[in-house]
């Protein structure tokens, strides 16, 4: 059925120059901006908890920014595309809004800024400054169908009657964690309005192994160490030094977040045990004047338990003394422990993924006010979009970026109908 032709049929009919449907952290951000250009703004969520992902971010003090972003940080088919809303709204200009309302912050690690308060305070600061542009709560409250009519306004179909709107902001985020209340909304609208989509997955996720190759390591569940993670080939991967943590049914931690975002299923990952170090020549100079067990010695190099699982996957036994050991076994055991190769089975999902890589495909958005270039009024932003930031804080900054520019041109757009009424 035509999209523009079916009239929604629903109870009392609600006005506003502009709905933002999804009130996380970048629908928040754009109502406010709007409302506070003077556009009759409704900011609708279909949640009873107002921006829970905000909540349990960064440990429960949301890291909400990271004062080295830029476009490199982001994955995107188009990786140009963040780059003029990352510029026009920077991490300062985030920390200065925050300053404003006295929420005060810490830098944790690599630029990552974490509330010095409770996840709480960036929502109240968001709540507030959606106040101050008088934007229209309408939460909880599911939309049921979008259409648009003849004039290009938009019709939402809600449980509570129709909402109408000049313009059309979707803010309603990926799929990951579902009992936030995500939903796959944005793509479906961006489908029924002929926008592309980029396939989906699970990103800044833990790895899984098959049991079978993971057996070995299970028991050192809860071990975790700095190492050098790398995937994929110059063009397509990525290298990260974080921290890795072993679980009982893979490898987390920072580390592997990052490279899970750019592993591609059925290749390999590859970890270097000790970045800091050749370890194989390591080992084999070792061998000089020493009466070290090598487990006492792989010790004081990686954790105590992972030593002796490595030594006994390698097939050396743990007491034997570095000196009898044969160059040979010694550099087997050194490069092995440089270039550690391991091939995930898949991820744990999106019950466990920080956020989901690919959405909507950004060739069909202006990079500059995020408006759909098929249907004028109709704006995605955030996470729903196909630009994905790395761990630390980069994912909130293109979710308060891509909110202030698309906010700004919503405002814009809305007056210039209004205009073009009063004519
Ligand atoms: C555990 C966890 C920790 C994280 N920590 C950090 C961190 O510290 N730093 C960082 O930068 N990023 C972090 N992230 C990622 C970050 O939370 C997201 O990238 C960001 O929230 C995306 O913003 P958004 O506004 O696009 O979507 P969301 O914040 O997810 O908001 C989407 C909103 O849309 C609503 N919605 C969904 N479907 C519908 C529907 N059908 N109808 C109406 N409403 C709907 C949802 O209820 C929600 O309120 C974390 C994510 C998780 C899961």
């Amino acid at each position: 059925m035509d999209a523009r032709a079916r009239q929604v049929q629903c109870g009392p009919m609600e006005s506003f120059d502009i709905a933002v449907i999804g009130a996380g952290a970048a629908g928040m951000m754009c109502a406010a901006v709007a409302g506070q250009l003077g556009r009759h703004v409704a900011l609708i969520d279909h949640s009873q908890r107002l921006a829970e992902k905000i909540r349990i971010s960064g440990g429960g003090r949301c890291n909400f920014t990271n004062l080295f972003a830029g476009p490199a940080n982001y994955l995107s088919a188009n990786p140009h595309f963040c780059r003029s809303a990352l510029a026009r709204y920077t991490p300062r200009d985030f920390m200065g809004l925050l300053k404003q309302h006295r929420v005060t912050w810490h830098e944790k690690h690599k630029g990552q800024l974490f509330c010095d308060q409770s996840s709480d305070a960036v929502i109240d600061v968001l709540k507030h400054e959606c106040d101050a542009g008088g934007v229209v709560w309408r939460t909880p409250l599911s939309v049921e169908e979008v259409r648009q009519d003849a004039e290009g306004q938009f019709l939402l179909g809600t449980t509570a009657g129709t909402i109408t709107a000049r313009a059309l902001v979707i803010a309603t985020g990926g799929l990951s964690i579902p009992k936030t209340g995500a939903t796959d909304f944005a793509y479906r609208i961006a489908r029924q309005f002929g926008h592309k989509l980029i396939d989906t997955r699970p990103a800044l996720v833990p790895l899984t192994f098959a049991p079978a190759d993971w057996e070995p390591f299970a028991a050192l569940s809860g071990v975790s160490l700095e190492v050098q993670l790398s995937t994929g080939d110059k063009k397509t991967g990525a290298e990260f030094t974080e921290d890795l943590l072993l679980t009982h049914r893979g490898l987390s931690g920072p580390g592997v977040l990052q490279i899970s975002s750019y592993w591609q299923p059925g290749e390999p990952i590859h970890i270097n045990l000790l970045p800091e170090r050749n370890a194989a020549a390591a080992l084999v100079d070792a061998k000089n004047g020493t009466k070290r067990q090598i487990a006492n010695l792989l010790s004081e190099w990686v954790p105590q338990r992972l030593a002796h699982v490595w030594l006994d996957t390698h097939q050396v036994a743990a007491e034997t003394r570095v000196a009898d050991l044969p160059d040979k076994t010694l550099r087997r055991i050194g490069e092995a422990l440089s270039r550690w190769t391991l091939t995930p089975n898949g991820t744990e999902g999106y019950r466990k993924a920080e956020v989901t890589r690919g959405g909507v495909d950004t060739r069909g958005l202006s990079s500059t006010t995020m408006m759909s270039a098929r249907v004028p009024g109709l704006y995605f932003i955030g996470e729903a979009v196909d630009v994905t930031g790395w761990l630390g804080g980069y994912n909130f900054q293109w979710a308060w970026a891509s909110g202030v520019a698309a906010g700004e041109a919503a405002a814009e757009y809305a007056r210039g109908l209004d205009g073009a009424m009063a004519l």
